[in-house]
């Protein structure tokens, strides 16, 4: 069973080093949040698997990393300069910003505000009666848009000719760099290029801890193919996407598949699906999968002046701009499933047991090495076995010598460590009722088995798990 509450998965990140509150120390900055010693390896660790099942493992897809500051002619074509927009209503009463489309959706649903033009906004506000959710007053201004995309200044004068944005997307990245990568790397139709990078979106309603944040990481895919061929390849996508999923492992009775309506689609975008994942206040967005077409590259050929056609390397004569599916992933939002995901409470012994029940190939830590006590003769056999095996291996292994044993065990499942290993006096061959000489005791996270092996033995099930 997933965390049922979000307030129980945000104290034990807390707690545990997952996610800290952004600038806490200065009483902190609203909705920004840092990823903590095991956090950043859980992320590392999922980007790793992304990196690896979308990018090296795949004979049609290559990998970029773009800047976060472009040419503001990039946000102009992509049409985020006229249009990336929320529209905003202000309580005349207590003058708090909403986003009216938000406040709209828990009545009506999300397909049915999706539809809606600016101008219907307040009136359906009044006519639903929807209270402002500070005051609780019925009175609202007329819906304006507000640009979501961050502005800063390149250089020492801050004025308009210096003015760059923040990328609201990593996907701009991708398509400003579709010649180079072509004429480089001799790419033919269909192939893909995978981008990781953070990305920010000045929104007007973040929350819900990790999944609606300012600053954000995105995992995305621009896949170019032959004009006409989009169908089969939307839904390869679509399949490889979920099964990504699944195997990092997300029950799948808590996703679904949502397809947009026509109302809905963004400006670019002739097809889109979003998976969705149960959250505890109810279904979001995890990942989107959109079709569109030649939007892009058309829009960078008028505003760059460039011709960005390609050649069939087989027939010169045949010369045409690639249509683009655009599989795209929130990294943190990936991070904050997996968690949930992970977040169990079990009744062991009249007890209850937290245990972060991760799959073993995301785990921020996948060995813990526990000496059985303080005596220096077991701790030295440990570390011994702690320098082996972070040398020969790459496993991410963790020594813990603080507390009881109890306790210790406590704290790895609370991390989510698949195996604990510990020394005993066996271990050193001065105990023979504990175990032979030079075996360990492994303890299974989920089960709690415990058993007796050697290193060989102990070094064979973890690769076998993960
Ligand atoms: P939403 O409808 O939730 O605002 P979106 O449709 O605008 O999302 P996309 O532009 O499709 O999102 O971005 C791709 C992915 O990036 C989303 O599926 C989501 O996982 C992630 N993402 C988008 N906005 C944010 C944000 N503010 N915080 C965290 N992740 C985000």
């Amino acid at each position: 069973m997933p965390a049922t509450s979000l307030d129980q998965l945000v104290s034990l990140c807390k707690r545990r080093g997952f996610i800290f509150p952004g600038s806490e120390l200065y009483g902190g900055l609203a909705n920004t949040w840092d990823y903590g010693p095991l956090g950043v390896e859980l992320k590392n660790r999922i980007k790793k698997n992304w990196w690896k099942t979308f990018v090296r493992g795949r004979e049609d897809m290559v990998g970029l990393d773009a800047s976060i500051l472009m040419n503001r002619k990039v946000w102009e074509a992509s049409g985020h300069v006229g249009s990336f927009a929320d529209p905003l209503v202000d309580c005349k009463k207590c003058k708090q910003r909403f986003r009216g489309d938000k406040l709209l959706e828990e009545k009506l649903g999300v397909e049915a505000v999706a539809v809606l033009k600016l101008a219907q906004i307040q009136p359906m506000l009044m006519a639903e009666k929807i209270p402002c959710p500070a005051c609780k007053k019925i009175d609202w201004t007329e819906a304006k848009t507000f640009n979501l995309m961050f502005k800063t200044h390149q250089g020492v004068v801050e004025d308009e000719g210096t003015l760059v944005y923040l990328r609201p997307e990593t996907a701009q990245g991708i398509f400003v760099n579709f010649k180079n990568i072509v004429d480089t790397m001799r790419m033919r139709l269909p192939f893909g290029v995978g981008q990781i990078g953070k990305a920010f979106r000045n929104e007007i309603t973040p929350g819900n801890f990790t999944f609606r944040t300012r600053e954000f990481e995105q995992m995305e895919i621009e896949y170019f193919i032959e004009p006409g061929t989009a169908g089969q390849y939307f839904d390869h996508w679509k399949q490889d996407v979920w099964n990504w999923y699944v195997g990092l492992g997300i029950d799948p009775i808590r996703l679904r598949v949502r397809e947009h309506e026509k109302d809905e689609l963004s400006h670019y975008s002739s097809r889109t699906i979003d998976i969705e994942y149960n959250f505890p206040w109810g279904f979001g967005e995890l990942f989107g999968l959109a079709n569109r077409g030649d939007f892009d590259l058309t829009q960078h050929q008028t505003f760059s002046g460039q011709d960005l056609h390609y050649t069939d390397p087989d027939d010169p004569k045949k010369k045409f701009l690639p249509h683009v599916i655009e599989p795209s992933f929130g990294c943190d939002r990936t991070v904050l499933t997996l968690l949930l995901e992970a977040y169990t409470e079990e009744q062991v012994n009249d007890d209850t047991r937290i245990v972060m029940k991760f799959h073993p190939s995301i785990a921020p830590i996948d060995l813990a090495i526990l000496p059985l006590s303080k005596k220096e003769n077991l701790i030295a056999k440990a570390q011994e076995l702690y320098k082996k095996l972070i040398h020969e291996t790459d496993l991410s292994i963790d020594f813990d010598v603080t507390g009881s044993i109890g306790k210790r065990y406590r704290r790895q499942d609370e991390i989510g460590t698949p195996k604990c290993i510990t020394v005993d006096f066996g271990t050193l061959g001065e105990d023979e009722k504990q175990g032979e000489k030079d075996t360990v005791t492994i303890r299974d996270r989920d089960t709690l088995k415990q058993n007796r092996m050697s290193m060989k033995e102990v070094l064979e099930t973890l690769k076998a798990n993960r």
